[in-house]
């Protein structure tokens, strides 16, 4: 057996392996689920979990408004200034939470509500208090439910974090993405070095339990030079927890991010070394990397539910206190109930004619299969725990395994005897070796496939 170390990955096997792996947001990717899904069999799936009232629950909510595009944005958003637009989407979701929480039993105790969008803290302050009691009003939020929010530190102001704090939020994750101004003003995004400092101490002195920051690398005018010194100064604001996601350009989804201009992108070679610098930075600062892309303090939730084997992964991305059901509420929010992924409408308006019409405005799902599930547990253990036993493929995901373990001739992964565990090496290709146990990728690849010369 090879054993290849990062050093040895050359810039070639790189480019040939970079682009085939996809983002992990839910089981199955939502383009590929069926379309035999309705809101008919969604209402029995919710009334199927009432009846199973000591199954847990976390809510997930889309808040799809923004002051602003920016221009590498993969997000289901609109641009508005129209504070009454706003007011009449909290009217709508209201309606839905109480169709979802009459069906589904909203007694129970809520495990996790997760705030994002868009732009959640665009809303005022009256209506993020407004959106906080229309949730405990219509389902069980108690004191020990984690809330968390996504935060654009631009919108954002002492007061605003501190009826966040007063509301019961003790998670808050900032959008940092890049402190260059090069790259801030190619990707259309300008929010300086001293206010993301002034915001971080902010919600520091308030006393919010877990502070996160977003990085992105792969933007256009980045260059170790620069990300390096982004790297410097979130280093030394010390957050929680760190997510480096990869700029994953999709003009078809998101035809703004033509404006930025291919030929400034990074090539995946770059790309790779920027990533490989964040890792460095943070694990030498006493961060945890935490599957694909994290980085935690090693006092963090999410660190030691990794070292305990305990972590998991949903549609909002790693925790440390997984729930049954995850129910998705507004405009285009994905959840995942009995095993069905599930999604809203996406268009805003379809959305609020849905929910007017007394409708539960789902505009698609997929049922998981068992062999689905067992994609999905494979999946999830490899993208948790970094390894695969061999009784998880048994029988079912042979082919998977095998293709899996032919990455031992690459160094990415090591045959244990009971089963396979990804490398050092293969840590940085983690999400390109999860994608081969999902059938689903190959549907639509072209879409996802990062090409600098696009
Ligand atoms: S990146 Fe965030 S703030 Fe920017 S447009 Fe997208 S959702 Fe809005």
């Amino acid at each position: 057996m090879s054993t290849a170390t990062p050093a040895e990955i050359t810039p070639d096997y790189v480019q040939r392996l970079t682009g085939r792996g996809r983002r992990f947001e839910s089981t199955v990717r939502s383009p590929c689920w069926g379309g035999e899904y309705s809101a008919e069999d969604y209402a029995q799936d919710l009334a199927a979990v009432a009846q199973r009232p000591s199954e847990t629950l976390s809510l997930y909510v889309h808040i799809p408004f923004c002051a602003g595009r920016c221009l590498y944005c993969g997000c289901n958003t609109t641009v508005t200034h129209d504070s009454e637009r706003m007011d009449a989407y909290l009217d709508t979701l209201d309606r839905e939470m109480a169709m979802v929480a009459e069906r589904i039993n909203g007694d129970r105790d809520v495990l996790q509500v997760h705030l994002a969008g868009g732009t959640p803290n665009y809303l005022s302050e009256a209506q993020l208090t407004r959106l906080t009691e229309m949730l405990e009003r219509r389902f069980h939020i108690v004191p020990d439910t984690e809330c968390s929010m996504e935060c654009d530190p631009r919108r954002t102001s002492a007061g605003q974090l501190e009826l966040l704090h007063a509301l019961g939020f003790r998670s808050i994750g900032f959008g940092v993405q890049d402190l260059d101004p090069d790259v801030q003003r190619a990707i259309g995004r300008i929010q300086s070095e001293e206010l993301i400092r002034d915001v971080y101490w902010m919600a520091r002195d308030i006393g919010f339990d877990s502070i996160g920051f977003d990085l992105i690398y792969g933007l256009p005018q980045q260059s170790a030079a620069t990300f390096e010194r982004t790297l410097d100064t979130v280093l030394e604001l010390a957050p929680d927890r760190v997510a480096c996601f990869g700029y994953a350009r999709k003009t078809l989804d998101g035809p703004h991010q033509h404006a930025i201009d291919v030929h400034e992108l990074p090539d995946n070679a770059e790309r790779e070394r920027l990533f490989r610098a964040a890792v460095a930075a943070f694990t030498q600062a006493g961060y945890t990397w935490i599957g694909l892309d994290t980085f935690a303090l090693e006092t963090d939730d999410l660190a030691l539910a990794q070292a305990e084997g305990r972590l998991h992964r949903n549609c909002i991305g790693y925790t440390a206190t997984p729930s049954a059901h995850l129910a998705g509420l507004g405009a285009g929010a994905i959840g995942e109930l009995r095993g069905t992924c599930v999604q809203n409408q996406p268009d805003l308006q379809t959305w609020q004619q849905e929910v007017d019409a007394g409708r539960i405005p789902v505009d698609r799902g997929h049922k998981l299969s068992d062999l689905d599930r067992r994609r999905r547990d494979a999946i999830s253990h490899l993208i948790c725990n970094l390894e695969l036993p061999h009784e998880m493929a048994d029988g079912c995901l042979d082919d998977e395994y095998r293709r899996l373990a032919a990455y031992a001739g690459d160094g990415l992964v090591e045959a244990l005897p009971h089963g396979l565990r990804v490398t050092e090496a293969g840590r940085f290709f983690l999400r390109e070796l999860c994608t081969e146990h999902d059938a689903y990728f190959h549907w639509d690849r072209a879409r996802w496939h990062f090409s600098p010369s696009e």
